[in-house]
C-alpha cells in the first residue's frame, strides 16, 4: 500500500489518494503532496542506484571509487561513506525492508546510520539483530504526517541502543573506551583552540557552570571560564537525571546529552542530594506566571527541548510557553506547557503556529497559518514511546541476568556430576 503513487496534478488521483493512500506516514513520505511525492521519488531512485553500483568483495576498491567517481562526480569521502552505509543497509533486513516499503531515508541518514553502527561490536548477530528490530521501530511511523526524525535524533537513539546492548547483551562489563580522554591546545594565526575530550557527563557538568557563572556575573562565555579556571570564582549547578525507579537496569538521560549507562546513572542518583518522583509533578500547578525548576524538569523529561521541527537548540535556552496564554487562563502546569526556543516562542505567539498536546503520548500536533500541519514526537524520557523502550531495554537486563544465573546453576551442577566420590573414610559408620 505505501507503495502506491498518485499524481497530484489530477483531482481524481488526489482524492484516490486519501482513500487508498497509507494512514501512517512521515511527513517526508506523505502521498498527498507534490513535494513529498517528488523528494520521495529522488529517495526511491537515489537508493535504488547506490544498491545497484555495490562492487563485490573481490572488485578492486581503487577501480571502483575511480568509476564512481567519473559517473557521479563526487569525491571519495563521500562516495566511499555512501557505499559503506548502502552495505551497512544490507546487513539490517528489516530496517532495508522498511527502506522499501517508504523510502523515506536519505542518503544522509544511511550514513549516520552507518558511522554510529561502526562504533558498535556488530560481529555478534544477536546483537546486531536486535539493533535491527529496534531502529526499525523507531524509524517507522505510528500516526499520519508524522515528522522523519532528524539525523541527530537518529544518531542518539542508534547510541542508546548500542549502549544499552552493552549493558545488557555482553558479559564484559569492562568500561567500553579508554576514559582517561585527551587534552590538546593549537596555536593558528592569532587564535588558540582548546580541544578537551571526556566524558559526556562530565563535559556537561562543565558546560551548565560555563553558562551559568556567564550569565549571572554578566561576562562572556569566554571570560566565565577564565576565570572558573584561575579559581577566581565559583558556581553550583544542578544537573538533572532522569531514570525509570520501577525498571531494573534503566538507563538514564541527561536534558541535551540524551541516554547514559544504567551503572552511571546509579552512580549519581547515589551522590545526588534530591531524588524526585517525577510523577508527582504531573499535575503541579504553580500561581505563578514563571514556571518553576520542578514543572519546568517535568516539560524537558516529556519534550527533551523545543519542539519545533527539527530545532536542535539546546535545552537550557528554551522557554516555557503557555500554550493557552496565561493572561487567558492557561495555567501554569506542565500540560500547558511546551519548551521553545526564543525564536519559535516568538513564531507562537505571533500567532503564526499553534500547537495541540495529545495528552497521553504528548505528542504535538503543530497547526500553521497556512493551514498545514504536522506531528512532532515527544523526545524526552518521561514521554510514552521512550517509557515502553526502556522497558524493552529493562526486559532484556533481566533475561541476561536470568540467562546467567541458570548457566551458572547448569554449571554448579555438571561440577557436582563430575566431582569424584568422598574417600571412603569419610562416610561416617552406620551407627
Ligand atoms: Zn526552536
Amino acid at each position: 500500500m505505501d507503495t502506491i503513487e498518485f499524481d497530484m496534478n489530477s483531482m481524481v488521483e488526489r482524492e484516490l489518494a486519501k482513500l487508498l493512500g497509507p494512514k501512517k506516514f512521515y511527513s517526508v513520505s506523505s502521498p498527498f503532496e507534490r513535494a513529498s511525492v517528488a523528494g520521495r521519488r529522488i529517495r526511491q531512485g537515489d537508493f535504488e542506484l547506490w544498491q545497484s553500483m555495490l562492487p563485490d568483495l573481490e572488485d578492486d576498491y581503487q577501480v571502483v571509487i575511480a568509476n564512481l567517481k567519473r559517473l557521479m562526480g563526487k569525491g571519495e569521502g563521500y562516495l566511499s561513506s555512501a557505499l559503506y552505509a548502502h552495505v551497512r543497509i544490507n546487513e539490517m533486513p528489516r530496517l532495508k525492508a522498511l527502506q522499501e516499503r517508504m523510502f523515506h531515508l536519505d542518503l544522509e541518514r544511511l550514513k549516520a546510520i552507518d558511522a554510529v553502527m561502526s562504533k558498535a561490536d556488530v560481529s555478534d548477530e544477536d546483537i546486531r539483530d536486535v539493533i535491527d528490530v529496534e531502529l526499525s521501530d523507531y524509524l517507522t511511523p505510528t500516526r499520519a504526517n508524522q515528522l522523519l526524525p532528524s539525523i541527530n535524533d537518529i544518531r542518539k537513539k542508534l547510541n542508546a541502543i548500542i549502549q544499552s546492548l552493552d549493558d545488557s547483551i555482553s558479559t564484559d562489563d569492562s568500561p567500553p573506551r579508554d576514559e582517561k580522554g585527551s587534552f590538546d591546545v593549537t596555536y593558528r594565526e592569532s587564535d588558540a583552540f582548546i580541544n578537551v575530550q571526556l566524558d559526556p557527563v562530565e563535559a556537561k557538568k562543565i558546560e551548565m557552570r560555563v553558562r551559568k557563572y556567564a550569565k549571572a556575573h554578566k561576562i562572556t562565555e569566554v571570560e566565565a571560564l577564565q576565570q572558573l579556571i584561575a579559581g577566581e570564582g565559583t558556581t553550583n549547578i544542578t544537573l538533572n537525571v532522569y531514570q525509570a525507579h520501577d525498571v531494573e537496569g534503566a538507563p538514564g538521560w541527561i536534558p541535551g546529552l540524551g541516554y547514559i549507562r544504567s551503572s552511571q546513572a546509579d552512580d549519581l542518583a547515589a551522590d545526588a542530594s534530591v531524588v524526585q518522583d517525577m510523577d508527582e509533578l504531573y499535575d503541579k500547578v504553580a500561581d505563578t506566571y514563571e514556571t518553576p525548576d520542578d514543572i519546568r524538569a517535568v516539560v524537558i523529561g516529556w519534550d527533551g527541548t523545543c519542539t519545533d521541527p527539527y530545532c536542535d537548540c539546546r535545552e537550557d535556552r528554551t522557554q516555557m510557553d503557555h500554550r493557552i496564554d496565561y493572561k487567558e487562563g492557561g495555567p501554569t502546569t506542565a500540560a500547558n506547557l511546551g519548551p521553545k526556543c526564543p525564536t519559535h516562542h516568538n513564531v507562537k505567539t505571533d500567532g503564526r503556529s499553534f500547537y495541540i498536546i495529545d495528552p497521553h503520548t504528548r505528542d504535538k500536533y503543530i497547526l500553521y497559518e497556512d493551514g498545514t500541519w504536522v506531528l512532532v514526537e515527544a523526545k524526552g524520557p518521561l514521554s510514552l514511546k521512550e517509557r515502553h523502550w526502556v522497558q524493552t531495554v529493562g526486559k532484556r537486563v533481566q533475561n541476561r541476568r536470568e540467562r546467567i544465573r541458570s548457566e551458572s546453576q547448569e554449571k554448579r551442577e555438571a561440577e557436582k556430576l563430575s566431582e569424584p566420590p568422598p574417600p571412603a573414610d569419610d562416610i561416617p559408620p552406620p551407627f
